[in-house]
């Protein structure tokens, strides 16, 4: 999936302890096969190269994730679009490769949730514009904690916290105290901005240092507004805390998009769910009933 998985649980016996991570990490590959964009054999892969050709069916599971995604685009103003790849695909944050103005505009038609067609009868889905691509690297990782916490559950186990990137989910509380979960300073590796003590919950920050190059100053990342095709810059990173952790990652990314304003509008909408956002001038912000919610002692 591109990056680290940690898991902490606690079981009644080793066997169960060793099979459970076991079983984490087996989740994790699988879910990997199925929707990364870097194997050729992924669904994922087969939609994109299908998809403008004709209706191709997928999994259930792909389905389900697609209609969570265009819902996501629905209530988000289309800040969160996983078309976004349309352009997405021509960044290599490792190579330091970025496409010119020319290209991001001849494609930016391409970027656009409504050129989904997904059919339920048929569990399918056409792409109705030729240059249209997908991702779900905004919304795979916490997909994959809430599924590994769900088996973790089927397996008895009780206590858990399972991390993707920046996805965490947590099962009960640390055998009898809050888990205690981070949120990065984007700016300085070493340090945390934020720790919260959270139980029986689900947590996802989306920062601009995950993945970035950066060129005359200016820092090219991983988070793009599908309006222009390019990184967002009014946010650092913004952390949303939840039941869901798909859920959780969908919307942390797209309140990166959104900014302060339209993302804590959002959130303030969305029950259960509360946010924290570090803006560019490395401000705080957090939406209304945070407090009421996250405190405690
Ligand atoms: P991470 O945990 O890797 O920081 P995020 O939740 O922040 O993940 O999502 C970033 C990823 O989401 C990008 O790497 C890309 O795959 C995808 N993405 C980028 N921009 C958008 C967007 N506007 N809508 C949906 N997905 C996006
Ligand atoms: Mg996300």
């Amino acid at each position: 999936m591109g990056t680290n998985i940690h898991t902490e649980i606690w079981a009644t016996s080793p066997q169960l302890g060793h099979a459970a991570v076991e079983a984490v990490m087996q989740e994790m590959q699988r879910i990997n096969q199925l929707m990364s964009p870097y194997i050729d054999s992924s669904e994922l892969s087969k939609v994109n190269r299908l998809a403008p050709h004709s209706e191709v069916p997928v999994s259930s599971e792909l389905f389900e994730l697609l209609q969570l995604s265009v819902g996501l685009s629905e209530e988000t103003q289309g800040a969160f679009d996983i078309t976004f790849a349309s352009v997405g695909y021509l960044y290599d944050y490792r190579q330091k490769q970025r496409p010119d103005s020319q290209t991001i505009k001849s494609l930016l038609d391409a970027i656009n949730y409504r050129h989904l067609q997904l059919n339920p009868d048929t569990q399918s889905v056409a792409f109705t514009h030729p240059k249209v691509k997908i991702d779900l690297g905004g919304i795979a990782k916490g997909h994959a904690v809430d599924n590994a916490l769900s088996i973790l559950k089927n397996m008895g186990i009780e206590h858990a916290l399972v991390t993707a990137g920046g996805d965490t989910g947590l099962l009960g509380d640390r055998n009898g105290r809050p888990w205690t979960v981070g949120i990065r300073d984007p700016r300085n590796h070493q340090k945390q901005a934020v720790v919260l003590p959270l139980e029986n919950t689900a947590m996802s920050t989306s920062g601009d240092y995950e993945r970035y190059f950066e060129e005359d100053g200016k820092r090219y990342h991983h988070i793009l507004s599908p309006k222009s095709g390019e990184s967002s810059y009014e946010v650092q990173s913004v952390t949303i805390i939840g039941p869901r952790s798909t859920l959780n990652d969908g919307l942390s990314t797209a309140v990166f998009v959104l900014g302060v304003k339209k993302g804590i509008n959002l959130i303030n909408r969305t029950r259960g769910y509360e946010a924290i956002i570090l803006d560019n001038q490395r401000r705080l912000h957090y939406s209304r009933s945070f407090e009421a919610v996250n405190v405690q002692n």
